[in-house]
Order: C-alpha cells, then structure tokens, then sequence
C-alpha cells in the first residue's frame, strides 16, 4: 500500500506536471520522510503550497526556482515547523485556516496536564484566513481550500485542476501522526471520509512521492484505524499503558510513547462516540472501559 521508493533531488526544482513544480527541502527525517515538500502552482505569477522549515538552504532553492517569477499568495496547509515558517518572506499574502490551534475541538481543548505542541509553529499568523470551500484564483490557476482537520486542527488541503495538495493529511509514503491534543481522531476520520467523497485523482502530499489512487489509500487508512479501534476496545477495561502494552506486542519500547498517544487519540475518539466510559474527566492517566 504504502510507496516508500522516493530520491528527490534536494534543492532543486522538479517539474511535475504543466503549471507545477516542487522544491524538496534538506529536512529528511522519520517524521519528514525524504523532505518537506515546497509546492510551486502557476507561470509567471505563482503561488506557493507550504514554503517549508526556517532553513537558509531551502530558502535560496526556492529562490533559484523563483527567479524571473512573481509570488502572488503563499498558501499553508498547516503550522507545523517543517511547513509553515518561511511563509512571511516572499512579500506576498499568507493564506491559511488560521492560527496554530484554530478549529481544535472543544474535547481537546478541555484536556488538561497533556503536553503537546510538539512541533507546533507557535508564532503562526496568516495574512488571510480561509474557510472551507473557499476559492483562492490566480493568474491561471484556482484551489479551492478543504478544511481537513486531524493531523493538526487547522489543516488545509487545496483542491486544484491537476488533483490535491493533501499536506500531512493523507500521504504515500505512510499513515499521518494523530497526537492529542493537536491532533484529533475524531476530525481526522471525518477528514479522511470527507475526500471520499471527492473526484481528485492525484494528492500531492507535503512529504514523499504523488499518491497516484488516493481512494484506495483512504479505504485502507480508515479500515486501518477501525481495526485499532476494534483491538483498544478488547483490551478493555485498562489503563493506557496496559492497552498500549496488549495491542502493540513486540513493539520496540523506544515507540511505546507514541503508540500510548495514537492509543489515546482512539479512547477519546470511542468517548466521543459514548462507547467507552472514563473513570473521571477523560485524561491520559484515565482508566477506560466499556460501554455496554
Ligand atoms: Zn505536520
């Protein structure tokens, strides 16, 4: 299912399709996979989709492939620091869903001694804010922007003639981080069924190859989460650590952290859902069960 067989050129601009190109930049990571990926749509006048991590290489490539060009918007699908800060130095307007927080939800919020902000481009502040279904044009060229919270509530893909930018939401190369508190389950299974029900072909993603049939992948990506659903809700009534320990067997204990949170992320999603019970106001220290 996934496609991890990607060696983009760092640094230098690679033409997609008509109208499109993509920078990569030298921020290869686990979490980044081979670099964030810089998005530029248009000729002459363009925008430019997540201008990337605050790194002084990154910068200079994108503007040796802006060279001749004019900035018209820059567009940013989410505020985390591999996508969003060097949004403000192209002298163009900033266009987002908001500011890192926007759109979380009232259960997230309400969480309280959970650390988060991992990540998080704290300082975030877009010139324009976008809605969903708002229409963007420019010179020969439109998105219209999907508010698809869940990797981080204030995501953002942009649907366009050539398919959809999809940021951290839905990628090739792997599933998406969903980490309480800025990352919602709840919205992020919304998120993923909202695409379903939408015709764009091919998702460029902000990390990794194009994701040549996207409704396979978000078929998979949601029987994927149901099937963790269905194995948190065997290994109740538990705590998050005795969960975390019974579903993910044999799991190398350096990730154990990460897994209790996606373990989270689901029990607070099932709670939503009024299918399980918490003994007090839902919190990671919690002890979960059942509703019958
Ligand atoms: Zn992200």
């Amino acid at each position: 299912m996934f496609n991890a067989e990607h060696k983009p050129e760092i640094g230098v601009e690679e033409p997609l399709m008509e109208g499109l190109s993509v920078v990569t930049a030298p921020n290869a990571s686990p979490m980044t996979f081979t670099g964030t990926r810089s998005y530029i749509l248009g000729d002459r006048e363009v925008a430019i989709i997540d201008p990337g991590p605050n790194d002084p290489a990154h910068l200079a490539a994108l503007q040796k492939a802006l060279r001749g060009r004019t900035v018209s918007h820059v567009l940013v699908t989410h505020s985390h620091v591999d996508h969003s800060p060097l949004a403000h130095v192209f002298g163009a307007p900033v266009l987002a869903f908001g500011p890192s927080g926007a759109g979380m939800s009232d259960v997230m919020r309400s969480l309280q001694g959970l650390q988060g902000g991992e990540g998080i481009d704290a300082d975030f502040a877009p010139d324009v804010t976008l809605a969903d279904g708002d229409i963007v044009q420019g010179n020969g060229w439109q998105v219209e922007a999907l508010h698809t919270p869940g990797h981080m509530s204030n995501h953002l893909c942009f649907a366009f003639e050539g398919g959809l930018f999809s940021g951290d939401h839905v990628m090739a190369w792997s599933t998406t981080l969903v980490s309480p508190p800025d990352g919602d389950l709840t919205q992020f299974m919304a998120s993923l069924r909202k695409l379903q029900g939408r015709a764009e072909a091919r998702y460029f993603a902000g990390h990794g190859p194009v994701l040549e049939d996207p409704q396979a992948m978000l078929a998979y990506q949601i029987a994927h989460r149901l099937e963790r659903e269905a194995q948190i809700l065997e290994a109740l009534p538990n705590d998050i650590p005795a969960i975390t320990a019974a579903v993910y067997k044999g799991l190398d204990s350096r990730l154990l952290p990460m897994a209790a949170r996606n373990v989270f992320s689901h029990l607070i999603d099932l709670h939503q859902r009024g299918m399980v019970h918490c003994n007090g106001p839902i919190s990671f220290n919690g002890r979960f069960e059942q509703v019958e």
